[in-house]
């Protein structure tokens, strides 16, 4: 049975983007040079920033993002450091192409998990999204890391072009031996945005009669399954997350956002100024936060309308969750450590 994940205030996430470069070009990649900066942050300037962003009080789980950041040749300097200063968790976000050798480079008990983006359960979908070539680099990637005792989780993104294979994934994270999946859903920013692609969201019908029960098959594998919530009846509790808990989204040029979906614009809330995280003023996307809509998530319908339905009388059929509420459900046999 999915669970709904209370955001929490006494856990501090950190999404640090060390550099934007990638070798993919993904259909729906959501990082925005323009917006995010080029740099590759040097290693010694991000340790900095690591030690500006822990929280003394607070468990920081720290997720190494990009682009692609094993493209970064400090990653596993900054990994050690990140263990030294006291994270409570690490993971790499990786397209699964694990460059710099970085596998050889750091041990099993140094990364919590490499998370690794794959689209799709074969390479005609995948690839598809994703580039020619890369879900055979990809799944050689996720077989190298596990044989090397590495913990791997999957990441698929789902939007209209694929979703009518995310029911074959439960039985490919069993073959290749994986235990824990994020189901993500495609969000309207970056090149997806640039592109005007249309008609890529899905309507609350299709996913709610495909994703909880593709979790729920996967969850009856032993696997531990997260899915964003996205939608919400009228009557539920609406919260945003950048009132209620505490995410930091880190960009190499120095912005650093507290909700993704504003990360299209130049509304963070914070910014690296001489490595000291100082608030941006004078207005951010904490301006937005407050504003009180039924429609549910402010950014939602200002970016992305599409997904919402209204009634005869202009009244929201459903609210929209915060993007970054999520349901879990804990696999029967799940021996995740
Ligand atoms: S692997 Fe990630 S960073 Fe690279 S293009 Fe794809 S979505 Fe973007
Ligand atoms: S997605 Fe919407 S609800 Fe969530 S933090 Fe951003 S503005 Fe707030």
């Amino acid at each position: 049975m999915a669970m709904t994940v209370a955001f929490q205030k006494n856990a501090r996430n950190v999404f640090f983007h060390i550099l934007t470069r990638c070798n993919l070009r993904c259909r729906h990649c959501y990082v925005n040079p323009e917006q995010h900066g080029r740099e590759t942050l040097p290693a010694e300037t991000a340790k900095r920033w690591l030690e500006e962003l822990i929280h003394e009080e607070k468990e920081t789980n720290l997720i190494f993002i990009g682009g692609e950041p094993t493209l970064h040749p400090g990653l596993p300097s900054l990994i050690k450091a990140a263990r030294k200063i006291g994270c409570a968790s690490i993971t790499v976000d990786t397209n699964g192409f694990f460059f710099n050798r970085i596998l050889d480079k750091v041990a099993p008990e140094e990364v919590d998990y490499f998370s690794v983006g794959l689209d799709g359960s074969c390479p005609e979908i995948n690839d598809f999204i994703r580039g020619k070539g890369s879900y055979h680099k990809c799944v050689a990637g996720i077989q190298k890391a596990l044989a090397g005792g590495f913990n791997v989780s999957l990441i698929y993104t789902v939007s209209q072009w694929n979703i009518r294979d995310l029911k074959k994934m439960p039985a490919l994270l069993t073959t290749l031996g994986i235990n824990r999946f994020f189901i993500q859903v495609i969000g309207i920013r970056g090149r997806s945005a640039q592109d005007k692609e249309d008609g890529l969201q899905l309507t609350r019908k299709e996913w709610a009669a495909v994703v909880p029960r593709v979790a729920d098959r996967a969850a009856r594998l032993g696997i531990h399954v997260t899915y964003p919530k996205v939608f919400l009846d009228t009557q539920d509790r609406f919260e945003c997350a950048g009132l209620v808990a505490d995410n930091y989204f880190v960009f190499p040029n120095g912005r650093v956002y507290q909700c993704p979906l504003c990360e299209d614009f130049p509304l963070h809330s914070y910014v690296f100024k001489k490595n000291k995280l100082l608030p941006n003023l004078p207005i951010n996307e904490k301006n937005l936060f407050e504003l009180s809509i039924s429609e549910g998530c402010v950014m939602n319908k200002l970016i992305q309308p599409g997904n919402l339905i209204y009634d005869k009388h202009g009244k929201p059929k459903y609210k929209i969750a915060c993007c970054l509420l999520k349901e879990e459900i804990n696999g029967v046999n799940s021996n995740r450590r």
